[in-house]
């Protein structure tokens, strides 16, 4: 081999590690188009705000290696949700969680119950005669699982080992006039981060709240309506990152313009689904990191 092909030689392998170690240092890989997000401890919560629309639905991956879905939006979302969540690399949903019996809530959540492996299951006690809410208690009893009562107190995960802890802290009563105001409201705390989901409380349950709703990353009650983000709940949650489900050019006027001013306000930053379809936020347990862009859930 003459001296100027083992330079060449020499140059090629240098230049094939350079390329190996850049791949691998890089903390973001992307495959198909959902955030892969590796860390050296694999120790990492990706809270995925999908794009359903006017409706909400949260896939959450946990630290510990365990999974949560909060909602799954209306009835037609169910394949893309479960498919969104195979991509993830997920099998299972340990939790499932339905905050409210609204359609833009739990409407695919039968057939998710159908169709994947489901550890629990929690909904708040407040019933109602709706066909969705019928088939999301047959396909729970058809499976032999029992629905849990999710209330205010409820712990759902108290890891100290991963500094993981995961509660209900609402509806503390349950005013079966409004729906919206026997929603779920769950908190995440890992590490030094927390996360807030809200469902579509309204002020008349956000009043009763009593647990600390203070957070880093708030998904914005009731798709951004006004009467679900006063101004002493935003100052009280004084969010670092709001998160907004809501459908573009909705009925509703979703979301408030009053909302937007009091987070704004706050020098929240705002990501919304209308705008910017599925939405990531990463945490290390210190760092929050979104990105945006994601696959939409198949519409109607
Ligand atoms: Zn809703």
């Amino acid at each position: 081999m003459t001296g100027l092909k083992i330079k060449r030689l020499i140059c090629a392998v240098a230049l094939c590690l350079a390329a190996i170690f850049t791949l691998s240092s890089c903390d973001s890989l992307f495959i198909f188009d959902i955030p892969r997000l590796y860390y050296p401890n694999g120790k990492t919560l990706v809270s995925h705000y999908l794009d359903v629309g006017q409706g909400d639905s949260i896939f959450i991956e946990l630290p510990n290696g365990e999974t949560m879905l909060i909602d799954s939006g209306e009835n037609y979302h169910g394949a893309s949700i479960i498919k969104y969540i195979e991509d993830c690399g997920r099998d299972k949903i340990d939790y499932l969680v339905g905050t409210h019996p609204h359609s833009d809530h739990i409407g695919s959540m039968a057939y998710i119950v159908r169709n994947f492996d489901i550890g629990s299951v929690y909904l708040p006690n407040a019933s109602t005669n709706t066909y969705t809410y019928e088939k999301l208690l047959e396909a729970v009893k058809k499976k032999k699982m029992k629905v849990k009562n999710g209330k205010a107190g409820v712990n759902i995960l108290n890891d100290e080992e991963n500094s993981l802890y995961v509660n209900i802290i609402a509806p503390v009563d349950t005013d079966v006039k409004n729906l919206n105001n026997t929603s779920i409201i769950i908190k995440i705390e890992y590490g030094e981060t927390s996360f807030l989901y809200t469902g579509d409380a309204e002020t008349g349950e956000l009043k009763t709240v009593t647990a600390d709703v203070s957070a880093d990353v708030l998904k914005v009650g009731h798709h951004g309506s006004d009467t679900s983000s006063p101004q002493s709940f935003i100052d009280a949650v004084n969010p670092k990152i709001a998160v907004i489900s809501v459908g573009e050019d909705n009925d509703y006027g979703h979301p408030s313009s009053k909302t937007l001013k009091r987070l704004e306000n706050k020098g929240c930053e705002i990501y919304r689904t209308d705008e910017l379809q599925t939405i990531a936020v990463t945490s290390d347990g210190i760092n929050l990191d979104v990105k945006s862009g994601f696959r939409t859930m198949e519409r109607e």
